[in-house]
C-alpha cells in the first residue's frame, strides 16, 4: 500500500463498497465485514442512540410500533452496512465494548466506549435488535461496528448509567460548539431547550454567559418543567418554533427580549430557521444544530428582515466534547437528575 493509500485507509475509504472514491459518509454501502484491518477497532455493540430527527421519522413510519421500528433499522443496516436513515440522512452514535485491546487508543480489551462519529459513516453489522425504547430513542442490539483509525471515541465513565452516557455523548458537540460562541452577559435563547442537547447547552451557557439571560423555548410543557426544576434557565417559554411570529412574541412577552445575542436551534423538526433568525439581534449568532435544518431556508431567512446574522452549522465533532459533557453532568446536579430520570433506567 502506498503512503497516501495508507493515510486514506484510516478514514475508512477501504470500507466503501459503492460508489468508488467517496468517504464513508457519502457511501451508499459500507463493508462491515471481519476480520478487522490494521488500525481498526472492532466494537461489540450494546446500544444505539438513534438521532432524534431520524427516530421521529422511524416512529411516524412505523406507527410507534417497536417491532416495526426494529425491523426497519435491521433492513437499513443490512442494505447499507451503516445506520443512515435514507429519509433524514442522519444516524446517531453507539456504545459497546472493545473486542480487543488497542495500543494506539490505549484501551484494554472489554473497555466500554462510545463512538463520537456518526452511525452514518460507521461500518455496522447487526445480528438482531433486542429492544427499541421509544422514550429515549435508544435501541438495544447485538452486532459489531468497525471504528476506523481516524474515528474518535470516548471511554464511557464508570460513575454514570450507560443510557445517560450515550444520550449525553450523542449531542456533546452542541455544548462544546456553544462554548466557542457564548460570552459573559449574553442573552441566549435555546429553541428545543428541554431536549438532551438543549439541557446541555443551557448548562454550558450558565457557566459562560454569567450575568446574561438564558431562555429555554420548547413546545412540550413537560420538557420545560424539567428545565425549571433543574434551574438551568431564567425563563421557560412554551412556544412552537415553526411559527416564527408567535414564537418571537411569546419570548418577548415572557422575557422582554426581542433580540438575543445567541440563538441555539436544537429542535428535531423542520421549519424553524426563520424563528431562529427572527429571535437574534443583527450580527448576533445563530447556531443551527438541528439535523432538520434546511440550508436554503436558513440562508434566505435573513433577506426579508434585512438582517445580517452569523450562522453556524452545528458540527458533529468538537475537540474535548466528551469531557465537557461529562463535566457538565457532574457539576450540575439538576442536569444530572433530569438525564438520569430520562435515560438512566435500565430501559
Ligand atoms: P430531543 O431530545 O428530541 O429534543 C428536541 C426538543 O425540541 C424536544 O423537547 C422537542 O419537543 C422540541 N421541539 C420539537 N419541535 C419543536 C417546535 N416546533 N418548537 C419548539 N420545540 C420543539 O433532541 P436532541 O437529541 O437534543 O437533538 C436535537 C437536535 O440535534 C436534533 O435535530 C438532532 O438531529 C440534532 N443533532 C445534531 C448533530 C450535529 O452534529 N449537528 C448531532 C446530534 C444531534 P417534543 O418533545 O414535543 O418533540
Amino acid at each position: 500500500m502506498t503512503r497516501a493509500a495508507a493515510a486514506f485507509a484510516g478514514l475508512g475509504v477501504d470500507r466503501v463498497l459503492e460508489p468508488p472514491g467517496v468517504l464513508p459518509q457519502a457511501a451508499l454501502r459500507l463493508d462491515p465485514g471481519l476480520p478487522a484491518r490494521p488500525g481498526e477497532l472492532v466494537v461489540d455493540c450494546e446500544r444505539l442512540q438513534v438521532d432524534s430527527v431520524s427516530f421521529r421519522q422511524l416512529r411516524e413510519e412505523g406507527g410507534d410500533d417497536q417491532a416495526a421500528i426494529g425491523r426497519r433499522i435491521m433492513a437499513v443496516v443490512r442494505e447499507r452496512g451503516k445506520l443512515e436513515n435514507p429519509s433524514t440522512g442522519s444516524g446517531g452514535v453507539l456504545i459497546g465494548r472493545a473486542r480487543r485491546a488497542s495500543r494506539a487508543r490505549r484501551i484494554p480489551r472489554g473497555t466500554r466506549i462510545v463512538s463520537l462519529v456518526s452511525l452514518t459513516l460507521t461500518p455496522l453489522h447487526l445480528e438482531r435488535v433486542l429492544e427499541v425504547h421509544l422514550a429515549t430513542h435508544q435501541v438495544e442490539v447485538e452486532g459489531h461496528a468497525i471504528l476506523c483509525r481516524a474515528f474518535p471515541i470516548a471511554v464511557a465513565p464508570d460513575d454514570l448509567p450507560l443510557g445517560v452516557t450515550l444520550a449525553a455523548l450523542d449531542v456533546s458537540s452542541a455544548p462544546a460548539q456553544l462554548a466557542r460562541l457564548c460570552r459573559r452577559g449574553d442573552r441566549v435563547v435555546v429553541l428545543g431547550g428541554g431536549g438532551a442537547s438543549g439541557l446541555l447547552c443551557l448548562a454550558l451557557a450558565r457557566e459562560r454567559a454569567q450575568g446574561g439571560t438564558l431562555v429555554a423555548v420548547d413546545r412540550d410543557p413537560a420538557m420545560l418543567d424539567d428545565v425549571r426544576r433543574a434551574g438551568l434557565a431564567h425563563h421557560c417559554v412554551q412556544a412552537d418554533a415553526t411559527r416564527p411570529i408567535d414564537c418571537a412574541r411569546a419570548v418577548a412577552r415572557a422575557t422582554g427580549i426581542v433580540e438575543a445575542d445567541v440563538v441555539v436551534n436544537v429542535v428535531d423538526v423542520p421549519g424553524t430557521e426563520m424563528a431562529s433568525v427572527l429571535l437574534c439581534r443583527p450580527r448576533g449568532t445563530v447556531m443551527l444544530f438541528s439535523m432538520a435544518t434546511s440550508f436554503s431556508d436558513a440562508a434566505l431567512s435573513g433577506d426579508g428582515l434585512g438582517r445580517e446574522t452569523r450562522m453556524m452549522v452545528g458540527i458533529g465533532y468538537v475537540e474535548g466534547q466528551a469531557a465537557l459533557a461529562m463535566r457538565l453532568l457532574r457539576r450540575h446536579a439538576g442536569l444530572r437528575e433530569v438525564f438520569t430520570r430520562r435515560y438512566g433506567a435500565r430501559h
